[in-house]
């Protein structure tokens, strides 16, 4: 049984996943009046240094991750956008893309775009996305997962793409190979000297195995996905952004805090 392991004594960040943990998986208004209490979490941080940071790791493309930086004050630390390609700093205000992409790399993410869209009627693309392309469907996920997942990977296989393709709950992304949000943690610890026994992890699919891998004690929502939940030190009881309230509230409130 996941869930009950104590978080170690003296943590310096918490690492947290955006969709389905802050905001909604689905499109539904996110709940703002709990993220002002995450936002309070933050100045805490700043203010008396009693509580470590949250900071943020999504696949979401940077201008949406800054506007949740922003709702959530998330200006201590780095934030891993769109799965690993950028990392962006809140203050100084500037984001970098992972420096491993090769112009010939955009140009094949630019190249999966076009085909996608013109292979799939119905698809559409998430905007903003700098190098990985996500598809939406009209028809929704389930048609997704069996009738474009096995096309679009059966293409990647063909022309040996250097790409990876996975499913989400809602979507379909496909990411260079070499960029995840675990190559986006590695970039913000090596950026700020962070060390993984001193980081907290709040995630809810599988692909934040990645925070979990990178950190001390992870936790997860009470919607994350069953698989990841037997990898977690804590279930909260609670979904979502109530569900992160709740593993802050247990960060701070331990010995010595
Ligand atoms: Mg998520």
């Amino acid at each position: 049984m996941p869930g009950q392991r104590s978080a170690p004594p003296r943590l310096d960040a918490i690492v947290c996943d955006i969709d389905g943990c802050l905001s909604p998986e689905l499109p539904r208004p996110a709940a703002t009046h709990l993220l002002a209490r995450v936002s309070d979490h933050n100045r805490r941080a700043r203010e008396t240094g009693g509580v470590p940071p949250l900071t943020l790791c999504t696949g979401r493309p940077l201008p949406f991750a800054e506007a949740m930086a922003r709702a959530v004050g998330a200006f201590a630390l780095p934030i891993v956008c769109e799965g690993g390609v950028w990392v962006l700093t809140m203050d100084p205000y500037r984001w970098e893309m992972d420096p491993r992409i090769t112009p010939e790399h955009l140009g094949l993410v630019r190249e999966i775009e076009a085909w996608a869209a013109a292979q799939f009627d119905g698809a559409f693309l998430e905007a903003g996305k700098a190098a990985a392309v996500t598809i939406f469907h009209a028809q929704g996920p389930d048609y997704l997962r069996r009738v474009v997942l096995p096309a679009v990977q059966t293409r990647i296989d063909d022309a040996g793409w250097p790409v990876r393709a996975g499913m989400t709950w809602t979507c379909i992304n496909i990411e260079l190979d070499y960029i995840s949000k675990a190559s986006g943690i590695d970039r913000v610890l090596a950026a700020t000297g962070l060390a993984p026994d001193r980081l907290a992890g709040i995630g809810d699919t599988m692909g934040d195995l990645a925070i979990r891998e990178r950190v001390a004690w992870f936790a997860c929502p009470a919607n994350a996905h069953d698989e990841l939940k037997a990898h977690a030190d804590y279930v909260s009881p609670h979904e979502e952004a109530q569900g992160v309230l709740d593993i802050l509230a247990r960060l701070s409130h331990r010995e010595g805090r």
